[in-house]
């Protein structure tokens, strides 16, 4: 909670638009935005991970706790009681030590349509590499396996069934838990493991 009081907009510049470069590295954020009467909003993701929002019509000029929830909801919308299970698991994972690497995606959701398509690479068994998508605002998930030794061996596994978790929902939560383990290569298993800290 601030003390300070909010703030109205003193002079104009960057009020009506997101920021155009990324706070942490520099680089330039691809924005989606959101309008309807819950308010307009933008969700900034950069290829460095950062996650920024911007919502020009909202009063409160600090950062809100939750801007993702605040995103897909909308701000001038009543919350909700429940976050669906996958903006949970999504927002849980970017916690902790070692949070999930997600990529953003760049092609829309085939099932909402919508640009909030979030994948990762994790290795759930030492031979097996996991490749996944779930798009945030619905729960579309895709779920990839295959053993990068063996031609052919990939399996893809669709759903969006969270409660009970569908087979590609589990398997995409087995990519999260794996993905904050220390990372565990096959390649990197051999002899380098403890001497190959000094590079
Ligand atoms: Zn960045
Ligand atoms: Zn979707």
């Amino acid at each position: 909670m601030s003390s300070k009081h909010v703030e109205e907009e003193g002079d104009a510049s960057g009020v009506g638009a997101p920021a155009e470069r990324c706070e942490s590295c520099g680089g330039s954020p691809r924005w989606e935005r959101i309008s309807d009467h819950w308010g307009e909003r933008w969700l900034g993701v950069c290829a460095c991970g950062r996650i920024d929002s911007f919502f020009p019509d909202r009063r409160r000029r600090e950062g809100p706790a939750d801007p993702l929830t605040l995103f897909l909801q909308g701000h001038l919308a009543p919350r909700r009681p429940a976050t669906p299970a996958w903006v949970r698991l999504f927002l849980h994972s970017l916690q902790g030590e070692t949070p999930t690497l997600w990529r953003h995606g760049f092609d829309p959701c085939e099932a909402c349509s919508a640009r909030t398509v979030f994948g990762l690479l994790a290795w759930p068994q030492p031979h097996l590499a996991g490749l996944c998508t779930v798009c945030i605002n619905c729960g579309y998930t895709v779920s990839a396996y295959s053993n990068p030794a063996v031609k052919g061996s990939e399996e893809v596994l669709i759903g969006s069934t969270w409660a009970p978790a569908c087979p590609a929902v589990k398997r995409l939560r087995e990519c999260v838990r794996a993905s904050q383990q220390p990372a565990r290569h096959p390649l990197d298993d051999s002899d380098e493991s403890a001497a190959g800290h000094d590079r």
